[in-house]
């Protein structure tokens, strides 16, 4: 197996067969293995430093069934919610004042959240932060309605594709929403010049092998900026709710693999990983991972974004855990960078001049 990983770290690719192997065959001992050479790719770039970014969940209203996640519209059991726009801006203000110097905008697919209304926070936060970036992650849009937001001062999108096979994603998503569209929407963000983050939840009811295959495929010809990767987490009220979670093991495999194959994205330990095992977000970042975002909003609206069962928000996963956070982090020999962090694709080399 450990011939796999190094032609992985070299070659950044491997053969379908390669790939199915070390998919189904991963010991402890190569996970050991591979996670360590993701970490020193991980190091070889960014060094030990570790972006945060601010995550504010703007709105728990959607528009969209997706059978996995807790805010669909047919969970008539959570209590609703919508930042306005001024205590959105009043998140950032906190959020600047810890250090934070991105703002990720996070939401369901909320009607009454008019594209007028994004462009218009967008703008009044990109005037008031001019040295901030902008993420936004608020699902499916018009082109014409991402361009607006990218003139306001966006800088960054994230939209998961979930899983690239389309029975798959039939299979997590209802009838009316289609893999075709959202993979159209990834194309424009890129093509609109957005720093463009995908991904995929791990373990999701009926995922295969050959799925994550042709996941790792469409993440190597798309090329996006970020990767998100969290293990699936079954929420009580949905059509899921009795299904296995994913595990950390595989999250973490799946992890490195990424990282060996994108030396530069910028790949977050996710709230997701960090909610499944307490040292979840270390042994993310022990495994390639260079990113973490702390959770902004509100504190009173927090519980209502469950999109799985339990989902962390306090203590290190909150943005005034951030010393928490620091101490988890100095444990394992990395900090906190208050940089804005965005993409390079020109990552300094080592001295060894290993091609990295
Ligand atoms: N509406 C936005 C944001 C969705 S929430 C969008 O469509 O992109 C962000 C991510 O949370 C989703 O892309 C999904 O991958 C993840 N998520 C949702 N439900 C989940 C669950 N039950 N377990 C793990 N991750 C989940």
């Amino acid at each position: 197996m450990k011939q796999w990983i190094n032609k992985l770290r070299q070659e950044r690719t491997l053969r379908q067969e390669e790939f199915r192997q070390l998919l189904t065959g991963c010991d402890a001992e190569t996970l050991r293995y591979i996670n360590e050479q993701a970490r020193e790719v991980s190091l070889l770039h960014f060094g030990n430093r570790i972006y945060i970014r601010g995550l504010i969940e703007i709105s728990n209203y959607c528009r969209n069934n997706c059978l996995y996640c807790g805010i669909r519209k047919g969970n008539p059991h959570i209590e609703r919610y919508r930042l306005t726009e001024e205590n959105i801006l009043e998140c950032c203000k906190q959020g600047y004042e810890r250090g934070f110097r991105t703002f990720v905008l996070q939401g369901g697919e909320d009607p009454a959240l008019t594209d007028d209304r994004i462009e218009k926070t967008v703008a009044a936060i990109r005037q008031s932060y001019p040295d901030c970036a902008i993420t936004l992650s608020l699902g499916e849009k018009p082109r014409e309605a991402y361009e607006r937001f990218f003139q306001a001062g966006a800088n960054r999108y994230l939209l998961r594709h979930e899983t690239r096979n389309e029975l798959h994603y039939k299979q997590l998503h209802p009838a009316e929403m289609s893999s075709k569209q959202r993979l159209q929407c990834l194309r424009d963000l890129k093509d609109i010049g957005y720093q463009t983050g995908t991904g995929i939840m791990v373990g999701s009811p009926g995922q295969t092998v050959e799925h994550i295959i042709e996941d790792i495929r469409f993440i190597e010809q798309l090329r996006p900026e970020m990767i998100g990767l969290g293990p699936f987490l079954p929420h009580h009220d949905t059509p899921f709710a009795g299904y296995p979670g994913g595990t950390v093991e595989q999250t973490l495999l799946l992890l490195s693999i990424f990282r060996l194959m994108h030396p530069s994205a910028l790949i977050p330990a996710t709230t997701a990983l960090a909610t499944l095992a307490p040292d979840g977000r270390e042994r993310g970042i022990l495994a390639g991972a260079n990113v973490v975002m702390p959770n902004l909003s509100p504190r009173e609206e927090r519980k209502k974004y469950e999109l799985y069962n339990d989902k962390a928000s306090l203590g290190a996963e909150s943005a005034e855990g951030l010393a928490l956070l620091q101490k988890q982090l100095k444990a394992i020999g990395y900090e906190i960078s208050t940089e804005r962090g965005d993409f390079k694709c020109n990552a300094p080399r080592n001295k060894n001049k290993e091609q990295i």
